[in-house]
């Protein structure tokens, strides 16, 4: 596949150090918090990028770290500690909360149909493995102790600025007012490898280590880690946008520092989701998390699927009207594919082999998701029986995860006892051309109108008026017709 490349600002053809075999890492979450949308829509894209990987034939080993110690509110080593400053708001204990919000995490992973890493690894159990890395730097040279702190030094590299362009005085710029300047790096962009002088009097996790007792700085754990799991090349590194500088600039730094060797040629960056008034973050008011969306009445999948509608490297506008139109969209996919009769016919492997390729020829191209969800409208149309569209569909999404054949089995069935218990149930008449797809659908506007559930009377009517269907309401019934 050719893949959009942020160390070299172009789209390459994908390739690995080991033939067939992908050593994939991603930047995990720091659980202070739950994760907003906007996060989950690196994983949702993540998840879609290993998985097409293994659809191409690759074995992919994926490895993702959660971060529990070290990671201060400033990116740059400056600001508070966001474990204690979740443990201070939840009178809780940092590993409390750790654990509350790392299984948060997981389990709007699990509802957004993201698979877990083959390795998750928290920070706070790999500290011998951090040590020795940091040992290993200050032997080469790449680090010093200053202040009680052990320091990466940038000035002894050759290339530092790895994914933007930024010059001198653009970082100058960079460095924000208000906070207090550490007096004891030696350049601007040198960072923290290990702490012992801590700002925070209570800091709760501390570990002993040769320069005194303290804790990790939070952009060596992602290198421990990767070189623990991935071993010394990685193929594929992946994050947000906002993780590419100053953390996974740092990254390189003292993987190939400490390795002596090109560490990790490529790198995925998925961009911003925005809200109208500019990025969606944790700390501007309140943030929007899947139980968020599934409190206003969505499907989690219905934010994936809208997430797939868009390229990972373009910002994506986040309304709730926006998200209307996706969830919409995705109610029509789930009903059409429902529509096809997993009985009409025998599978044809050639047909679904052909329009495997033409999904491949969609996906390879940087990832293009939304071609491959206007793949599954192409598959629908395909010129073929039903069963053979279905195995197209699945085919899919095995790599877009969408849960179409899941959900359509289950509207099927549904439709299916609704129109059993027409008449008896619900003391509705259905009368029209004697479709069952139509006459369920009409039966179940009846019934949501008798439970006074409006919203979704409306939504049925609407749903029906896009099928060119009429209703008219009669006494003891409902009669439609096409128009
Ligand atoms: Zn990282």
């Amino acid at each position: 596949m050719y893949l959009y490349n942020s160390a070299t600002h172009k789209k390459e053809l994908f390739r690995t150090h080991t033939p067939g075999r992908v050593e994939m890492y991603t930047c995990g979450p720091t659980v202070y918090h739950f994760a907003h949308i906007g996060n989950l829509r690196s994983y949702i894209m993540e998840d879609v990028l290993e998985k097409y990987l293994r659809y191409e034939g690759y074995d992919v080993n994926r490895v993702m770290n959660i971060t529990d110690v070290g990671h201060l509110s400033g990116d740059s080593d400056d600001g508070e500690d966001k474990m204690l400053l979740g443990a201070r708001r939840e009178h809780k204990t940092v590993m409390e909360i750790a654990k509350f919000y790392t299984d948060a995490f997981f389990e709007d992973c699990r509802k957004l149909n993201i698979k877990t890493p083959d390795t998750v690894q928290p920070a706070t159990g790999l500290i011998p493995e951090f040590i020795t890395m940091i040992e290993g730097l200050l032997d080469k040279g790449y680090a010093y102790v200053a202040g009680g702190n052990v320091y990466f030094d940038t000035s002894k590299l050759q290339r530092y600025h790895i994914f933007f362009d930024h010059d001198e005085e653009d970082l100058q710029v960079g460095v924000r007012e208000g906070v207090e300047e550490d007096v004891n790096k030696r350049n601007k962009n040198d960072f923290v490898l290990w702490f012992t002088k801590s700002k925070f009097e209570d800091q709760a996790l501390k570990w002993d280590s040769p320069w005194g007792v303290g804790y990790p700085g939070w952009h060596i754990e992602c290198s421990a880690i990767s070189l623990k799991y991935n071993g010394e090349y990685l193929d594929l590194h992946c994050g947000g946008i906002d993780n590419a500088f100053p953390h996974h600039t740092n990254e390189i730094a003292q993987s190939e520092s400490y390795l002596g060797h090109p560490w990790c040629p490529q790198w995925f960056h998925v961009h911003h989701l925005n809200t109208p008034e500019g990025k969606m973050s944790k700390s501007k008011g309140k943030t929007l998390t899947v139980p968020t969306l599934e409190e206003e009445g969505y499907d989690p999948l219905a934010y994936r699927f809208f997430c797939l509608q868009s390229h990972y490297r373009k910002a994506l506008v986040f309304t709730w009207e926006n998200l209307d139109n996706a969830a919409g969209a995705y109610a029509k996919l789930i009903a059409r594919v429902a529509a096809l009769k997993p009985e009409d016919g025998e599978t044809d492997a050639a047909v679904v082999a052909e329009y495997r390729q033409r999904f491949m020829k969609a996906m390879s191209a940087d990832l293009n998701t939304s071609l491959g969800v206007t793949a599954l409208y192409d598959a629908l149309k395909a010129k073929t029986n039903d069963a053979t569209r279905l195995a197209i569909l699945a085919d899919y999404d095995s790599v877009l995860s969408l849960s179409l054949l899941e959900k359509a089995a289950q509207k099927r069935a549904e439709e299916a006892k609704a129109a059993a218990s027409a008449t008896v149930s619900s003391g509705v008449t259905v009368t029209g051309e004697g479709d069952p797809e139509i006459d369920a659908l009409v039966l179940q506007r009846a019934q949501a109108k008798k439970a006074k559930n409006f919203a979704e009377a409306d939504r049925i009517r609407d749903e029906l008026k896009m099928k060119g269907i009429e209703l008219t309401d009669v006494s003891g019934g409902v009669v439609w017709k096409r128009i």
